[in-house]
């Protein structure tokens, strides 16, 4: 796991399940670990096996719904609790629904584990903001500069003239987003810009779930489950694990629309070739997202975990105390990476596994 040694004074520890707070005997996102494991968000590499979790209400209902019931401790956003020595605070994350940053307040400093985030907009979040901390645990995914994404707005009207050109042209939009979070989130652009969208299986469970949850999607576009045979004059949304099954490949005529932050991957042009589009619209903050959040946290010290180790390098250049902590122990991924793909080896460089997004 770490590559360097972290300081005796440090709030975080590492165990060989991964990192731990001791302050509020919390490890972070563990695939399992004794005691309590706190889990930032739903997501498949992010579901633990742990007996008793730590989250907010809506990822305890996801991860049940994922991984079936668990002992699980909830809070909501902004209420601050406290666990063994600490007070925890759970901050809107805006990665996915129920989706969390970490603060936890000790008599010798704060720590933040920010989790997988975004500060852009997610219509089932609150907004995020960065929390001010002495000491910052954060995800870089996309730690490096040329992953700096157009605003979403400008993301999202290109969207809408992929569909509408798709239309044009009497072929079947195809829009491919990962089921959990990203799905919901084309899913609420589409529907809100009034189209009709059939949605697969995988997405449109966890679609249901929201709405259960209290999330409904705004019309005036309707969607409804697909069934085989039944797409007519309607957007496909469906997951990137669909794109070469028969569900896409048999459509008569279509147009293919992928929703990823690796659209500026260099290899990007090749890795998804047989798409027609790839619109960088990302539930991870881009570059920039990234060195305001160290910037603006205040943070002497930083460890940054997932995404290149550069990214603390480049930190580090513009002043930050930041060391690189290797990724989680997690060895399954769905977000940007797609499902069944381990983060491990799913570095920007390993077009393999880009390609099974
Ligand atoms: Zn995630």
């Amino acid at each position: 796991m770490p590559r360097h040694s972290l300081p005796t004074d440090s709030l975080l520890q590492v165990t060989p399940h991964g990192l731990f707070v001791p302050a509020a005997g919390l490890h972070l996102d563990a695939r399992w670990a004794p005691g309590t494991v706190f889990v930032s968000h739903a997501h498949s590499d992010h579901c633990s096996g742990a007996d008793r979790i730590v989250c907010t209400p809506e990822t305890a209902a996801l991860h049940s719904a994922r991984r079936g019931p668990r002992d699980a401790m909830v809070m909501p956003f902004e209420t601050p609790t406290r666990l063994g020595d600490a007070e925890v605070v759970l901050h809107s994350a805006a990665h996915c629904l129920g989706a969390a940053m970490l603060e936890v307040r000790t008599d010798s400093g704060t720590l933040v584990y920010t989790g997988d985030y975004k500060l852009r907009f997610n219509p089932f979040a609150p907004a995020s903001r960065i929390p001010r901390c002495d000491e910052l645990v954060m995800e870089c995914t996309f730690g490096e500069p040329r992953y700096v994404f157009p605003p979403d707005d400008v993301l999202v009207r290109q969207l809408h003239a992929f569909v509408d050109s798709a239309f044009a042209q009497d072929a079947t939009p195809v829009v491919l987003a990962y089921a959990l979070g990203k799905g919901q989130e084309a899913l609420y652009h589409l529907t809100s810009h009034g189209y009709d969208v059939v949605v697969h299986g995988a997405i449109a469970n966890l679609c249901k779930l929201h709405v259960e949850l209290g999330h409904p999607f705004p019309g005036p576009g309707t969607w409804t489950p697909y069934r085989r045979g039944e797409v007519g004059r309607r957007v496909l949304l469906t997951t990137p694990s669909t794109r070469k099954t028969a569900m896409v490949q048999r459509l008569p005529n279509k147009r293919i629309c992928h929703l990823t932050g690796w659209a500026y991957h260099p290899g990007a042009h090749n890795i998804y070739k047989d798409c027609d589009m790839v619109l960088p619209l990302s539930d991870h903050a881009d570059y920039d997202e990234l060195v305001r959040t160290a910037r603006e946290s205040g943070a002497t010290r930083i460890h940054t975990v997932h995404g290149p180790e550069s990214f603390a390098e480049r930190l580090r250049a513009l002043g930050f105390a930041a060391e690189h902590l290797g990724a989680h122990p997690q060895t399954v991924s769905e977000d940007e990476f797609g499902d069944g793909v381990s983060r491990s080896t799913t570095r920007a460089q390993d077009q393999h596994s880009l390609d099974l997004q």
